[in-house]
């Protein structure tokens, strides 16, 4: 049981941190194709994620949040918001997501325009 709390927690953290570092590389100006990918990308990823408890909880966030895709700025502070109320329904504290700045970085910098940062 233990093991089990354990391997869903780690499983857990590796998927919050993939999950917000793809937010974070999401483009600025997104076109409307990057805006679906992101849209179906999500309620995919809602539907696939390996824990099946998770992932029915998720979903139903997701119908009482849809994802927001503008932009880059939408698409993470959506995820932190989202990521915010599995948080709330674990009794975990909430994030600052006025925080999420580089907390996300994962060093791809050189592929963006080249040699700006
Ligand atoms: P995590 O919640 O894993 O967060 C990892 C790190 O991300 C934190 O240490 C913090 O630095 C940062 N962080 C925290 N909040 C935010 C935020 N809002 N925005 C950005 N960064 C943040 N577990 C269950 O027991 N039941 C479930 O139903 C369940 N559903 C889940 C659904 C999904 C889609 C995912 C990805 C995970 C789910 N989990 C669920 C696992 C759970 O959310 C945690 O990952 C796990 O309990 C480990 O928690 P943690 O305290 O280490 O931090």
């Amino acid at each position: 049981k233990l093991g089990n709390a354990t391997a869903k927690a780690e499983l857990g953290r590796a998927t919050w941190k993939y999950f917000h570092t793809v937010m974070a590389r999401f483009p600025e100006k997104p076109t409307e194709d990057q805006q679906d990918a992101l849209r179906s990308y999500i309620h995919l990823f809602a539907r696939l994620y390996p824990c099946g408890e998770c992932a029915e909880h998720f979903q139903q966030h997701l119908n009482k949040y849809p994802p927001q895709v503008s932009s880059r700025n939408a698409a993470a502070g959506w995820a932190c918001f989202i990521h915010n109320e599995v948080n709330a329904m674990l009794e975990k504290p909430e994030f600052d997501c006025t925080n999420l700045g580089a907390f996300y970085d994962c060093g791809c910098a050189e592929d963006e325009a080249k040699g700006d940062d």
